[in-house]
C-alpha cells in the first residue's frame, strides 16, 4: 500500500501570518511529499508494502535508519498538520485538569512549549504528551517521533525545524513559537487524543 499525501485540515491562507500559504505551499507540498514518496520508494516489494505506518515506524527504528527517518516524518508532519487550527480552540475539561496539573495552567505551558522549542538545538519537534498518566513537554531530534513509544500518548506536536519557519520569521524561532503556540494549537485535536488513549493513526 502506498501511502499518501494527507489534505491539510485548513485552507492553505487559514494560519497566516503564524504560517504563511508559501510556507505551507513548500512544508506541505514539498517537504511532506518528498518523505512519502521516498519511504514509498524504500518499501514497495517488500514486507512493510502493507503494513501500517505506525508498524513501519516501529519496525524500521533501530535497524533501518532511512526508511525510519522517511516513515517517521511522514508520521510527525501528519499529526503536526492537525495540531493547528484556523480558529481558536479550548482543551477539554479533562485536558485542561491534567495540564493544569502538570503546569498550573494553560498559559504556563504555552510559556514552557515556547521556551523548550526555542532552546531546542538545531532540528527536531516539541511535543505536549501524556506519560504514566501524566502531561509531559517531550523533545525528539530530526525525525525521532513518539508515534511507537510504548506508554507515550502524544496530544500536540510543533515542528522546529528551520522548514517550517524560515519563510516567514527568517532565524526567529521565537517569533514561530510565539505565533503558533500562541494561538494555533488545536486544543479539540489534543484533547481527542488524551480521550482516546491511543496513539493517533495517520489517516492513508
Ligand atoms: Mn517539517
Amino acid at each position: 500500500m502506498a501511502f499518501k499525501l494527507i489534505d491539510l485540515p485548513y485552507a492553505d491562507t487559514a494560519l497566516e501570518p503564524a504560517v504563511s500559504a508559501e510556507t505551507l505551499s513548500f512544508h506541505h507540498g514539498k517537504h511532506h511529499q518528498t518523505y512519502i514518496d521516498k519511504m514509498n520508494a524504500a518499501i514497495d516489494g517488500t514486507d512493510h508494502a502493507n503494513a501500517s505506518l505506525e508498524a513501519i515506524v516501529g519496525a524500521a527504528r533501530g535497524s533501518n535508519q532511512g526508511l525510519f527517518n522517511n516513515a517517521a516524518q511522514t508520521w510527525n508532519h501528519g499529526f503536526y498538520w492537525h495540531s493547528m487550527a484556523a480558529s481558536e480552540t479550548a482543551p477539554s475539561d479533562d485536558l485542561k485538569a491534567k495540564i493544569d496539573a502538570a503546569f498550573g495552567s494553560v498559559d504556563e505551558l504555552k510559556e514552557q512549549l515556547k521556551a523548550r522549542g526555542a532552546g531546542h538545538f538545531a532540528s527536531g519537534w516539541v511535543w505536549l504528551a501524556e506519560k504514566d498518566g501524566a502531561l509531559t513537554i517531550e523533545e525528539t531530534h530530526d525525525g525521532d517521533t513518539l508515534a511507537d513509544q510504548d506508554g507515550v500518548n502524544p496530544l500536540l506536536v510543533v515542528d522546529v525545524w528551520e522548514h517550517a519557519y524560515y519563510l516567514d520569521h527568517q532565524n526567529k524561532r521565537p517569533a514561530y513559537l510565539d505565533a503558533v503556540v500562541g494561538s494555533k494549537l488545536n486544543w479539540t485535536f489534543a484533547s481527542e487524543n488524551l480521550a482516546r488513549e491511543t496513539t493517533w493513526v495517520y489517516p492513508n
